[in-house]
């Protein structure tokens, strides 16, 4: 069976006084259970606090985003090799946030994505439609598109290692979350189309989040579904109680 993942993406939010005392608050109730995964997506800043913090505990800490290359002259970005060196283990790719106001496309994604298991990173893949797509019945092809662009020229143990994460764009911070048989249809498409392009078994591996206005209250309802193997969760993130709610769910 597949482990659920539940991420806490915490986007532009909190001071490191407040990160810090988030992972105080958490850090002890996550439990150590094969079928949860808990990791929470931190600002750069906090980063190497919050490594230092959850050594040897059970929550894993994640970057929001990252460059493709290693060094060189790219000012204000931050490389795989920087993020592998302080002890993150996840970083979150192609979030909607980042292919509209920072101009990533499914190139940059799947050199990104190629960064990340280069430097043993594990990378959370953002996909998913606006409401203008979906209106105009194009959220299949659409994610489709996006996923096959995103693993292109992985290798199959590298998709296995793969979390993808369906973020309808309309869903996200709205409090709109998609119906359950609605994000679970798009989610076992994407399973279908990682079948297309690698195998079943692998597709059968592939770990699946849904996100976009995840909250305590319908979280079990989105977990129970065939293809939904976890959350990545903005607002319901940010308090330390609501996480818990969200992990214990996942387990
Ligand atoms: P939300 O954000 O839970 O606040 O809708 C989800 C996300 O953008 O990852």
């Amino acid at each position: 069976m597949r482990k659920k993942v539940i991420a806490g993406n915490w986007k532009m939010n909190k001071t490191i006084a407040e990160a810090n005392q988030f992972v105080d608050d958490v850090v002890n109730s996550i439990p150590a259970d094969d079928r949860v995964e808990a990791i929470v997506c931190a600002p750069f800043p906090f980063l190497v606090s919050l490594v230092e913090k959850t050594k040897g505990t059970n929550l894993k800490v994640s970057a929001q985003n990252m460059h493709f290359e290693e060094n060189g002259a790219f000012t204000g970005e931050v490389s795989p090799v920087m993020l592998k060196d302080l002890g993150v283990t996840h970083v979150v790719l192609g979030h909607s946030e980042r292919r509209e106001y920072f101009a990533e496309t499914d190139e940059t994604v799947n050199k990104k994505t190629h960064a990340a298991f280069a430097h043993g990173l594990t990378p959370i893949v953002c996909v998913g439609e606006t409401l203008e797509q979906r209106e105009a019945n194009e959220t299949m092809s659409l994610v489709e598109t996006q996923v096959k662009k995103a693993l292109e020229g992985l290798s199959n143990e590298q998709v296995t290692k793969t979390i993808i994460a369906y973020e309808p764009v309309w869903a996200i911070g709205t409090g709109k979350t998609a119906s359950s048989e609605d994000a679970n249809e798009v989610c076992a498409h994407i399973r279908k189309v990682v079948k297309s392009v690698t195998d079943e078994a692998t597709s059968e591996a592939v770990v699946i989040q849904y996100g976009g206005s995840v909250k305590p209250a319908n979280v079990d309802e989105l977990l129970a579904q065939s293809d939904i193997d976890g959350a990545l969760v903005g607002g319901a993130s940010l308090e330390a109680d609501s996480f818990l709610q969200l992990v214990e769910a996942g387990a």
